[in-house]
């Protein structure tokens, strides 16, 4: 507590959660900035780089053993960019190739290279990119004059570090454990470092006044990183106020799950007749997805009659809730008992609407008893393994044919196209354009953008992002719902991922629901 006046500013939340402390200020003037000129013993400025290069690489090496545990996949990825920069024959030689041209330190040189690759890599992809070297150049300057990783590590219990931009390493070096917050000037919600804190729910603010920070009588400070906001000398009432912080944590976790959960509707995937009795759960929103390749069972392609039975009980029993049908979804793995004959020389290209397409029996009669159920409530029919907009439109011509034939409006039903195969996200602005709804399959999507079967969902790659980005952003732009179904929302934290990009809609296994 302190005698000095309160200052409370205000901040940009990166990472959630209360942090209480001493502040410890980093590189408070510019690393790059130092010894702009110099004359120079080239040979000496050469070997001085050497043995920097040499002692960062050992540095990394460290602290990839110490995070051998580390969980988050982006530490590793981090650290071996790290490596290999420190090893990368272009930028090293080009370094010493301007120590020997120019009459600029070391730290001048870096710098200039730098601002270089700033200025040209636009890419935000690659923007990362260079602030990953940026993050190797700091360290490699550090241990050409070193003081920053001496501050870092013999710092004590509760600090609070403040730096313009806190990067990776700077959390690497330090005790975790005696760091109570981040504060810095420009550090990026997306910034690598700005994750790994929110890995290891460490509080962290960014976009603030430092130099009222640094002209201020500071002693001790609050960083609240659930308001956003800095508090420098705080009053007894104000610490009587964050006292139980672990309590303010959690009622602030509970409002924003509460948030989240009034956001978000929760569809269920139904795969057998036994779990049609199980959706009147009052979480579930409607069903996603029935696959209806259950109605297989009898080892026979089910009669238009017994479809219509099950469609037109469960959309009674639905009431209006959304009831997503797909149509057979047969080929490939899903060749039920051999009724399509199967063409193992065509195992890709005949599955889901292609199939169905060269078999116009069992598509008109699944259609029909769809048309004839959507009477009876809520009825969207999804068109599976989309591969060319051809598919739809064919599907479409057939469905408004039999609409005409039965007398059904076509407004009694929503005509959506599976997003479950690589072309189908890249051609996702036609599909959107033709369609009343998007479901994405994030089964066959990773299984096929990855070309594995052994693709683990529980990793949110950054491939998949991109394409989830692309089709959240081609819903919006046509405004048609978009639902996600598949495994990979078994897992909560990747779901509120999703949530972060914009997704809705969510179609989740019965067992799954629990989750929620
Ligand atoms: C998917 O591919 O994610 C999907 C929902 O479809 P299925 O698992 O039935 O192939
Ligand atoms: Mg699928």
């Amino acid at each position: 507590m302190s005698l000095a006046n309160e200052i409370v500013l205000s901040a940009q939340i990166l990472s959630q959660g209360i942090g209480f402390g001493k502040p410890v200020f980093l590189n408070s003037q510019n690393i790059f900035e130092e010894n702009s000129y110099l004359k120079k013993d080239i040979d000496l400025e050469i070997l001085k780089f050497e043995k920097a290069i040499k002692k960062s690489k050992k540095e990394v090496l460290e602290i990839k053993k110490n995070f051998a545990n580390d969980k988050l996949k982006i530490t590793f990825d981090i650290l071996n960019t790290h490596l290999e920069i420190l090893s990368d024959p272009v930028i090293l030689s080009e370094v010493v190739n301007r120590i020997k041209k120019e009459n600029k330190s070391i730290h001048k040189i870096l710098k200039d290279l730098l601002d270089e690759y700033k200025n040209r890599i636009k890419d935000p992809f690659f923007k990362e990119k260079v602030s990953d070297i940026s993050d190797v150049f700091k360290r490699v300057l550090r241990n050409i004059k070193s003081s920053k990783t001496d501050l870092l590590q013999s710092m004590e219990k509760k600090s609070i570090i403040i730096s313009d931009e806190i990067i990776p390493s700077d959390i690497f070096e330090t005790d975790s454990s005696k760091i109570s917050a981040f504060i810095s000037v420009i550090t990026s919600y997306g910034s690598h470092a700005a994750i790994i804190a929110r890995s290891k729910n460490i509080p962290f603010v960014s976009n603030i006044d430092i130099e009222k920070i640094k002209n201020s009588n500071m002693e001790d400070m609050i960083v609240d990183a659930l308001q956003g906001k800095v508090i420098i000398n705080p009053t007894k009432k104000t610490y009587e106020k964050y006292k139980n912080a672990p309590a303010l944590i959690e009622s602030f976790q509970t409002k924003e799950k509460i948030k989240l959960q009034k956001d978000i509707s929760i569809f269920v995937n139904i795969s057998s007749l036994k779990e049609l009795d199980k959706i009147n759960d009052k979480k579930i929103s409607g069903i996603g997805l029935l696959r209806t390749e259950f109605l297989f069972f009898k080892k026979q392609i089910p009669s238009q009659k017994e479809q219509l039975d099950v469609y037109k009980k469960t959309a009674k029993n639905l009431k209006n809730r959304p009831f997503v049908i797909r149509l057979f979804d047969l080929g490939a793995d899903k060749n039920f008992y051999n009724i399509i004959q199967s063409n193992k020389t065509c195992f890709f290209s005949t599955r889901g609407a292609a199939l169905l397409l060269k078999n116009q029996k069992i598509l008109k009669d699944q259609i029909t008893a769809i048309l004839k159920a959507s009477l009876f409530g809520n009825i969207y029919l999804l068109i599976p393994f989309v591969k060319d907009l051809s598919e739809i439109i064919q599907i479409k011509k057939i469905i408004k044919s039999l609409q005409e034939e039965l007398k059904i409006s076509p407004s009694t039903i929503k005509i959506g196209s599976m997003i479950e195969t690589p072309v189908a996200a890249l051609m996702v602005d036609e599909i959107a354009r033709e369609v009343d709804f998007l479901s994405i399959g994030t089964n066959d999507l990773s299984r096929y953008t990855f070309a594995s079967d052994t693709i683990s969902l529980k990793e949110f790659h950054p491939a998949l992002e991109k394409l989830f980005i692309m089709i959240i952003k081609a819903a919006n732009d046509f405004k048609k719902p978009v639902f996600l179904c598949g495994e990979m929302i078994s897992d909560k934290k990747i779901m509120e991922k999703l949530y972060s990009l914009g997704m809705k809609n969510f179609s989740v296994s019965l067992k799954n629901v629990q989750l929620f």
